[in-house]
């Protein structure tokens, strides 16, 4: 699932090509009809990303997604309308095709592709929503009713709120919660935008013992916490991929194995746990394990996070 780094980088894409301008908004597939109608030939006024919700606001309304699991953007266009060609979850390239403008200038799109949920275009090109969990029109008392229910999201700092305010509302969440401390960390009340792999990085970085419940994390371990997460995901945003194993965290010394190794024997390892289950940890030596928790599947290397 696309984490926060995704729909931050999502946001920046969207405001860089379509807001300020007038655009036409579709739904190829019909599902989004209604919506698509309330926002198409307007101007979108703002992109945003709280956690791992896109808000776009268009005069009264707000377009919210949420990717979910397999949704994603893809992107087309002219050569100014420049980005990832897609964002989300992992799509096929899009096939080569010859640029043709209509009699207004605009950027003839392709036939849709597939369940095309929301297209929307700008002269220079057009983007293409499929699969997200939520695509939905908001009123803007709607809109406050899903941002109060998130918790606060490391890659935005609410005006006037101090790093320390940040923290504070992260480890007070954390503390009126029973769970254990990596199911807390998937819950978008205590915490927007992490998702597996920021947990499972996060909680090895921080020599942190998934199964420890999370009101009993001390604050100091808290605040730490939150920090490291705050620069995964500003990686994420910069890098548009989660690579946690960077040097020198742990310091080298300290890795019992080289960091280059991976299912392919070329690639600079990317990740210290995710996904590595049944082989040694880099830290410590001891075997990493998986399980399901909650329906996702917890990496964690019991030799260290304890
Ligand atoms: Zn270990």
């Amino acid at each position: 699932m696309p984490e926060g780094h995704t729909l931050h980088r999502l946001a920046r894409q969207i405001d860089d090509l379509f807001v300020g301008r007038m655009w036409k908004v579709t739904s190829p597939q019909g599902r989004f009809a209604a919506g698509a109608a309330l926002l198409d030939g307007r101007a979108p006024e703002q992109a945003e990303a709280w956690g791992k919700h896109l808000f776009v606001r268009v005069g009264h309304h707000v377009w919210q997604v949420h990717l979910g699991l397999y949704g994603a953007f893809s992107f087309r266009g002219d050569e100014s309308f420049d980005g990832a060609a897609t964002l989300g979850a992992p799509r096929a390239a899009a096939q080569a095709w010859d640029i043709r403008r209509d009699d207004d200038g605009w950027i003839v799109p392709t036939a849709p592709e597939g369940a095309v949920r929301a297209r929307i275009r700008s002269p220079h090109g057009w983007a293409d929503l499929r699969g997200p969990s939520r695509c939905a029109v908001l009123t803007a008392e709607e809109h406050r009713e899903v941002i109060a229910r998130l918790g606060p999201d490391p890659l935005r700092q609410p005006e006037g709120a101090t790093l320390d305010d940040m923290i504070e509302s992260f480890a007070g969440r954390l503390a009126r919660r029973r769970t254990p401390l990596a199911a807390a960390l998937m819950d978008q009340s205590v915490i927007a935008g992490v998702g597996n792999i920021y947990r499972a990085e996060s909680l090895f970085l921080e020599r942190l013992d998934p199964d420890m419940p999370a009101r009993q994390l001390p604050a100091e371990q808290a605040a730490a916490l939150w920090r490291r997460l705050t620069d995964q995901l500003r990686d994420g945003v910069r890098e548009g991929v989660i690579r946690t194993v960077r040097t020198p965290d742990p310091p080298p010394s300290e890795a019992t194995h080289d960091y280059r190794v991976s299912s392919h024997p070329e690639a600079e390892r990317r990740h210290w746990v995710y996904r590595h289950h049944g082989t040694p940890c880099l830290r410590c030596g001891e075997a990493i394990a998986a399980r399901e928790l909650q329906g996702r599947t917890l990496y964690w290397c019991p030799g260290c996070q304890r």
